[in-house]
């Protein structure tokens, strides 16, 4: 047995034994779909540079605003096309067989709920692309309809309701996270007994806090990914593989331990 194989099934004999297995997910869990990373050669800050998209930025300038929107529209029309590859499938899978407690991701392209995972089980810690809202009444529009105003020539878009600016639902740098959701993500690390990465660099915080939480909670740690990362020294098992390969392995091996 290679140590590459070693290491999948170790990951499948831990999530088999669990009780409550939590997978946190990143950007690396749908490049595989088309969606480019931000860190990886290709990324978006190869192209983009990431202080135009600090929020006080957006708050302060009509220009940063449209930047901002320029680089969202971008990526919006390709996660809009995108389908979700085989390591979104595989987590739809451990959740149908009965391995899945809790799935927090970062990402915001609505890709684990169109492969299949139930809302209850995903905490989307970094809001989602697909829908849009106005930052000062807080309402509610359909992304489409906001791209459809774009395409027609409207360079920032505004509420129709209060004249606010509109922005993705989704959390830049410098804004705040999600209450509710952050609570959430902390509590189920902390009480997790195992905590399986997949695809983040790790150094996005708070989202990279999780990690420790659940260490400190007692719980192994895996990290699958392309790259290392700074808890790769403190993680219990680390693969370094494709996404879409390692999820697939393991959760074939998952399926043939449980009953
Ligand atoms: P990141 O870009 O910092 O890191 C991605 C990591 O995944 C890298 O370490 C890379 O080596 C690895 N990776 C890439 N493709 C992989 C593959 N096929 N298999 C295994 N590993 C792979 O992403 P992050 O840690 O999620 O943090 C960046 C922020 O970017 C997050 O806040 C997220 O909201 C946002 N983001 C989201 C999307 C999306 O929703 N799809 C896309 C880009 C950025
Ligand atoms: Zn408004």
């Amino acid at each position: 047995m290679t140590d590459h194989e070693a290491g999948l099934k170790l990951a499948a004999r831990w999530i088999a034994d669990s009780a409550r297995p939590l997978v946190f997910t990143g950007a690396g869990l749908s490049t595989e779909s088309g969606i480019p990373d931000f860190r990886s050669p290709g990324g978006i800050w190869e192209k983009y540079n990431p202080e135009d998209f600090y929020f006080d930025r957006f708050l302060a300038s009509e220009g940063a605003r449209e930047k901002y929107w320029q680089m969202a529209t971008e990526m919006y029309e390709v996660m809009r096309g995108a389908q979700p590859n085989r390591a979104h499938l595989a987590l739809a899978r451990l959740e149908r067989i009965g391995r899945l407690d809790c799935l927090i991701t970062q990402n915001i392209d609505g890709l684990h709920q169109k492969a299949g995972t139930s809302e209850e089980k995903i905490i989307e810690l970094h809001g989602t692309a697909v829908y849009v809202a106005c930052l000062d009444c807080r309402r509610r529009f359909d992304r489409d309809l906001i791209q459809e105003r774009i395409k027609g020539g409207v360079k920032v878009p505004y509420c129709d309701g209060c004249g606010g600016p509109l922005k993705p639902a989704t959390i830049s740098f410098g804004q705040a996270m999600p209450e509710r959701e952050l609570a959430e993500a902390c509590r189920r690390s902390s009480r997790c007994d195992l905590f399986l990465v997949v695809g983040s660099s790790l150094v996005v915080y708070p989202a990279a806090s999780l990690p420790s939480l659940a260490k400190g909670g007692g719980a192994k740690l895996a990290i699958i990914n392309r790259e290392p990362t700074p808890f790769d020294e403190t993680a219990d098992l680390v693969i370094r593989a494709e996404a879409g390969d390692a999820l697939t392995g393991i959760v074939n091996l998952i399926a043939a331990m449980v009953p």
